[in-house]
Parts: C-alpha cells; sequence; structure tokens
C-alpha cells in the first residue's frame, strides 16, 4: 500500500475504519493512531496467494462488494495479492508462474487466504488438472499462516452438509492445524479479515478458541449482544413474519432464530458498510458461522428446542467455556439452553444422521 492510498481517503472514514478494526479486535480507542501506523506502513505488504476451491465466489464477493472506503481497498493495499483467480489478470501458465514463484521466493512469509471447501473424492474438484487438495498441501506448506475464510473452508459448511458426495473437508482437517485461522461466514464478513490481518501485523496470531476462531469476533454468542434480547428477556416475540412486531423489534425466537447458539459479533459488526443484519432486517439468524452450520442449524424456522425461559441477562460465555458450563450441569438461564439444545436436540440429530451415513463428525 502506499502511504498516499490512505492520505488520499477521507481522514475522518479513514479513522472510523481504523476504530472499526480497534473495534473488532476488542482493543479500546487508544489503539487507534497505533492501528492507522500500521494500515499505513508501505513497509506492511505480505504476499498473498487467494485460492478459490469449492465455493460459489461468496466470500470474494462479500470482500469486493462494500462501498467506499472499503476493506477490500484497504486490504488490497495492504497486502501483496499474487494470486486471486476471480480478479487476477494473469491466467494460466503465467497465473500458475505467480503462485510457484511465491512459495519459492516467499517462503515463511506469505499468507494463504482459502475461499471453499476442500473435495477429497477424486476428479471431484480440479485446477488445471490438479487435485485441489494436492494444490492446498502444496501451497500451504510454506505459508505463514492460512485463513480459512468462510465457513465452507473453516468447516465444511453447505457442501459438506448430508451426503456431501465430493466428501469435502475443512482447510484444517487436511494441513497443519496449528497454521490455520478459521473466519466462519456464509459469507464471512470484510471486516473479520481486515482485523485479523491487522492483528497479525500488529502481534501475530490472535487468541483463537478450540475450534482455530479469534475470540475477539467470535467470542459470545449473537443473543447475548442482540437489540432485540430485551424482547426476548420480556416475552415479546414475533409470531408471524409480516408482522407490525417485526419492526418494533420483537424477539425473533418463534422464527427460528439461531443467536442463543451461535457465536459472532454481526450485532456490532452489521453488513453492508455497518448498515444492516440479518436480525435488524428481521430475518432470523440461522447460525451461519457455526461449526455445524447448515445440518445442524435446520430446518432454519424451527424454534429451537430447550430455548424458552426468558434467560439471565449479562451472562456472558465463550464456545469454549460455554462447554464447561453445560457440564457442571448447574447453571440455568440462556446459555446452559444454548448448550442443552445443541447437546440434546439440533446437534444431536446431525451426530444421529452422521451415525447413519457412516461419517465422522465435522467439527
Ligand atoms: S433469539 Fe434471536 S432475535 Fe431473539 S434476542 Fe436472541 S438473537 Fe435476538
Ligand atoms: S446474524 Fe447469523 S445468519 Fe446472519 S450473518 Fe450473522 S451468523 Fe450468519
Amino acid at each position: 500500500m502506499s502511504r498516499e492510498f490512505f492520505w488520499q481517503m477521507d481522514r475522518r472514514d479513514f479513522l472510523k475504519l481504523c476504530g472499526g478494526v480497534a473495534a473488532a479486535l476488542g482493543l479500546s480507542e487508544v489503539s487507534v493512531p497505533k492501528i492507522a501506523e500500521v494500515l499505513a506502513a508501505s513497509a506492511a505488504k505480505p504476499p498473498v496467494i487467494w485460492l478459490e476451491l469449492g465455493s460459489c465466489t461468496g466470500d470474494s464477493c462479500s470482500f469486493l462488494n462494500a462501498d467506499s472506503p472499503t476493506a477490500a481497498e484497504v486490504i488490497l493495499n495492504q497486502l501483496s495479492v499474487r494470486y486471486h483467480e476471480a480478479i487476477m489478470a494473469a491466467q494460466g501458465t503465467l497465473a500458475e508462474k505467480a503462485i510457484e514463484d511465491t512459495i519459492k521466493n516467499e517462503a515463511g512469509k506469505y499468507v494463504v487466504v482459502v475461499e471453499g471447501v476442500v473435495p477429497t473424492k477424486k476428479g471431484y474438484g480440479m485446477i488445471g488438472g490438479k487435485e485441489m487438495q494436492d494444490i492446498l498441501k502444496e501451497v500451504s506448506a510454506n505459508a505463514l499462516v492460512v485463513i480459512a475464510l468462510g465457513t465452507c473452508s473453516a468447516y465444511g459448511g453447505i457442501p459438506g452438509g448430508d451426503p456431501n458426495p465430493g466428501e469435502v473437508k475443512p482447510v484444517m482437517d487436511l494441513i497443519d492445524r496449528n497454521k490455520v485461522i478459521n473466519l466462519p461466514g456464509c459469507p464471512a464478513h470484510p471486516m473479520w479479515l481486515l482485523s485479523t490481518v491487522t492483528h497479525l501485523l500488529m502481534f501475530g496470531m490472535p487468541k483463537l478458541d478450540s475450534q482455530r476462531r479469534p475470540v475477539a469476533i467470535y467470542g459470545q454468542t449473537i443473543h447475548d449482544n442482540c437489540p432485540r434480547r430485551s424482547a426476548f428477556d420480556e416475552g415479546r416475540y414475533v409470531e408471524q413474519f409480516g408482522q407490525a412486531e417485526v419492526d418494533r423489534d420483537y424477539c425473533l425466537i418463534k422464527k427460528g432464530c439461531k443467536g442463543p447458539i451461535t457465536y459472532s459479533n454481526c450485532p456490532q459488526q452489521r453488513w453492508n458498510s455497518g448498515k444492516n443484519w440479518c436480525i435488524g432486517a428481521g430475518a432470523p439468524c440461522i447460525g451461519c458461522v457455526d461449526p455445524k452450520f447448515p445440518d445442524a442449524m435446520s430446518p432454519f424456522y424451527d424454534r429451537l428446542p430447550d430455548i424458552g425461559i426468558p434467560g439471565v441477562a449479562g451472562l456472558r460465555t465463550d464456545a469454549d467455556t460455554v462447554g464447561a458450563v453445560v457440564g457442571a450441569a448447574t447453571a440455568i438461564g440462556i446459555a446452559a439452553h444454548a448448550v442443552g439444545a445443541a447437546a440434546k436436540g439440533k446437534l444431536g440429530r446431525a451426530d444421529e444422521a452422521e451415525k447413519k451415513s457412516g461419517k465422522a463428525s465435522r467439527a
């Protein structure tokens, strides 16, 4: 990037963006000048190979769609993207050479971003005559870090749902797991990538949970921070889509909202440059960031079992500690009900389906 790039941008917008990065990283406003410095530093240009494997290109679209000043602009100027099938001009052997040169000349320094699942059944996913899983292994071997962007590459997502004919797997099941950062989402939010890359540049690897998600982004349930939470606690629920209650911010739990068992900062981050998000638009969260999405979150519009008692307001847990809470089997309130649902209901059904089809659990 260029320092010039940022100073051509409106300064207020740039600092606002840096404030957004700080918020996504869980840092205070005090860190904004440092973030601005890092983002504007011309030296901070790690090479990137962006692989598009078994995907719909949704994460690239999400990344490229935001309006100005976009996270995409910042990332494309902050990083040196050497290979991205959807947006690069080079084709064929020239494109292949860009990958080979980066692997050879930037060993241990480059970042790999992977979009999409990795088919492991022979012939189900090939690029230039090579199996996708071989490309992933070859490109990741010398990488500094591998970012699995989107639920497909992080956990299998929709292609990994039953019956999974291509025997697709998530990235972390095929390469050194310790190199992987998962940024699930269907699609992932551009700010999740920008804040993670910024963290890598400033401090190195972010704190990850057991599913290798950054805790700063995926550490709390959507329900914990939902603007409709007071309606949930007070028993005001949307009974039918299209009702005036949707616009009055009534809770969507009866219309299938999976916010109580879904971990991400969507309520604070919001989408389309912070304009709105699923629940804000009156649509229940379908848990698109979850490791067991979509099977364990289906049917999308059915109410979660066991989530019926208005919970303990302010109870905050992350995805790892919540398991311990339920293990103790003493906690009451939404966190316990959420995990109870996961353990006894939805996830149970998914595990059963996996057993029947002879497949191992994906998460
Ligand atoms: S159930 Fe969904 S809509 Fe209701 S408060 Fe929780 S996250 Fe918000
Ligand atoms: S609110 Fe739920 S469905 Fe919407 S983007 Fe966030 S995790 Fe996905």
